[in-house]
């Protein structure tokens, strides 16, 4: 759900630019895997404030429930054991869900004007009244966030509880996380808090720690503390960046090769008719009797 109180700085498919919006300062969440227990708080917080139920799920054999993020669970805690060097087995806990990175692939890909938007503070939103459930967010998205309603075909994801970051509150997740796992507040905030976690961590041993926050999409308004440094043992992408496809999309290019396709198919009828002549009806083969 788009909220109007908030300044909009980019829509999908729109051609013309939003007016000025007035320059509010970038939010970020920091999630900090190094502090997270898997108690899921976050995940029932979600669903609680943003009022979605989903299905009772299945076992799977992990801790993950549900399995995946769906059009009712907009995060959900993956669970993940990783042998890892001069560490031995770990338990690797992932709070998932949208980024909302800073260039959206959803956004640029989106063909439904306003589907998709952009707050000035760096919120990604969708707004399900002017989706028409075509998938091509899910395409552009570099994390495989947008899921599809069961009963509207409409994509959903986290919304970083635009509503109430519009009237000053943190996010639910945040506001529930019991270990301080998740931080929220600017950008600028965040990184400083993340820089002196890895620090910490880099002091306890953890050489690797990193921060994770994708340049390839312009940097993120969720991103991570990962202790052990390699995204690819979160299931994150090293280099995320949105499909080449997507680009050429946004550049025209499937538009014009539309147009001159249907250009070409009337050419090409004109010089057959100028060639051949109208169809004649009794010039058709009679029909071989059954
Ligand atoms: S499904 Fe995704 S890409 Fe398609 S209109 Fe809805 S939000 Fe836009
Ligand atoms: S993570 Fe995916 S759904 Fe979320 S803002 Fe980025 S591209 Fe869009």
């Amino acid at each position: 759900m788009a909220l109007e109180s908030l300044d909009i700085r980019r829509r999908s498919a729109s051609q013309t630019s939003p007016p000025d919006v007035r320059k509010h300062t970038e939010v970020a969440k920091l999630i900090d895997i190094s502090r997270c227990i898997g108690c899921k708080a976050c995940q029932v917080a979600c669903m609680e404030w943003n009022d979605v139920r989903d299905d009772v799920g299945v076992l799977d054999g992990t801790y993950n429930n549900p399995i995946d993020l769906t059009d009712r669970s907009w995060t959900v805690m993956r669970f993940y054991e990783e042998e890892i060097a001069e560490k031995g087995l770990q338990w690797l806990i992932v709070k998932d869900g949208c980024l909302h990175c800073a260039d959206p692939g959803c956004l640029k890909a989106c063909p439904a004007p306003g589907a998709i938007v952009q707050y000035s503070n760096g919120i990604v939103d969708f707004k399900q009244d002017n989706c028409i459930g075509c998938g091509y967010c899910q395409t552009g998205c570099p994390f495989n966030i947008p899921r599809y309603g069961v009963t509207d075909g409409k994509a959903y994801k986290c919304t970083l509880c635009s509503d109430r970051v519009g009237v000053g509150l943190e996010p639910a997740c945040i506001k529930t996380c019991p270990t301080q796992a998740l931080s929220f507040g600017t950008k600028e905030d965040m990184i400083d808090i993340a820089n002196a976690r890895l620090v910490d961590l880099k002091e306890r041993g953890f050489e690797k720690a990193a921060v994770y926050d994708p340049p390839g999409v312009g940097g993120t308004h969720v991103f991570y503390v990962m202790p052990h440094g390699d995204p690819a043992l979160y299931r994150m992408p090293r280099d995320a960046s949105i499909s080449p496809l997507v680009a050429l999309w946004r550049s025209g290019f499937a538009r014009t090769l539309g147009v001159l396709t249907m250009v070409s198919v009337a050419v090409a009828g004109f010089f057959h008719w100028m060639k051949v002549g109208p169809v004649d009806p009794d010039a058709r083969p009679p029909r071989e009797e059954e």
